[in-house]
């Protein structure tokens, strides 16, 4: 199912072109633009274009790539060295000099009054004969080497990882794809159609919206306030059970009659089950000609698979009782 929130964001992109991840200066990823789109009971902004970008509905293009920590999910993590042989991030790379007697120090070791001195075999060294190396030393432990050892670090909880056992987030700039276009244009008019054949009626309606002040929005309100008729209908490609029924009760919480539109023609069969057997409307968005709602629709044993062909004939479209009576 559709929700009004992830409907906003494809219509959105119909104007603004395309969404694109906003990295903070710590290195954390969002996607501002989207998260304002959306509502709280919607999925994560990244969840829901990697969702549509699945359905082929948006296109999803390579930006970067940011390592998330694989303990807390702190994202943006730090690149640091460590020595190799403790594994602390005090290694630091300091001139060294190497003297030809063989013995190896720190360049502040040779320093004395007038140039150079081994503190080893105490000769004078030419400024020419020095031979500055740079090599790692570590400060938690004697250990000095040429090649430090990679790790990242979170900023939260101070763990460090290699490399390889961070999470790797790919970051992806989203767009509409054609098909895209069609399937928003499919939907909304499916939404319109069902704002329009419940104006019909004499319903008050409105486009997505909050049902009750706080109150989760939908795709369209109708409000029949003189007899205290209300329902709420909810767009959805393929209709399934776990939704629809979410979508059934929070229409109970509120009063109001489900009609749940399917723009595929198909439903799950447990959504069929469920309209025969309790107040729920289904039907059938038919887009030939000015587009219209039909109480005929197909059911599907699981969403994404075939059809079973068996064909569902319901009472007529919108024609359910009046729950004024029920105040
Ligand atoms: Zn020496
Ligand atoms: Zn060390
Ligand atoms: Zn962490």
């Amino acid at each position: 199912m559709v929700s009004p929130g992830e409907f906003r964001l494809i219509d959105a992109l119909l104007e603004d072109g395309a969404f694109e991840p906003d990295v903070d200066e710590d290195g954390s990823v969002s996607y501002d633009a989207v998260a304002q789109l959306l509502d709280d009971p919607d999925d994560e902004p990244s969840a829901v274009l990697e969702q549509f970008a699945t359905r082929g509905v948006l296109n999803d293009e390579f930006v970067s790539k940011v390592y998330v920590c694989p303990d807390c999910a702190t994202e943006g993590l730090q690149y640091t060295t460590v020595c190799p042989a403790c594994g602390d991030p005090r290694a630091v790379e300091t001139a060294v000099i190497e003297h030809v007697c063989g013995h190896t120090g720190p360049e502040s070791e040779f320093e004395s009054e007038d140039g150079y001195r081994c503190p080893d075999c105490e000769q004078d060294l030419e400024s020419v004969d020095i031979e500055k190396k740079h090599r790692y030393s570590c400060r938690a432990c004697p250990e000095s080497f040429d090649v430090p050892d990679d790790r990242l670090r979170c900023r939260e909880c101070e763990s460090l990882f290699p490399p390889l056992e961070t999470i790797e987030r790919v970051l992806y700039r989203y767009s509409l794809t054609d098909e895209g276009e069609a399937w928003l244009e499919h939907q909304r008019a499916a939404r319109e159609t069902a704002a329009a054949v419940l104006e019909e009626r004499r319903f008050e309606t409105e486009i997505d919206t909050v049902v009750d002040e706080g109150s989760r929005p939908v795709h369209v309100l109708a409000e029949d306030r003189l007899m205290g008729d209300r329902r709420i209908v909810a767009i959805s490609e393929t209709p399934e059970a776990e939704t629809v029924d979410a979508f059934a009760a929070f229409a109970e919480s509120v009063d109001a009659h489900p009609v749940v539109v399917t723009t595929s023609g198909t439903v799950q069969r447990e959504v069929a089950e469920r309209a025969e057997r309790s107040e729920l409307t289904v039907l059938a968005f038919d887009e030939s000609g000015e587009g219209s709602l039909v109480p005929e629709y197909e059911t599907t044993d699981s969403v994404g698979g075939h059809r079973t062909g068996l064909f569902q004939r319901l009472t007529a479209a919108l024609e359910v009782p009046s729950r004024g009576s029920r105040q």
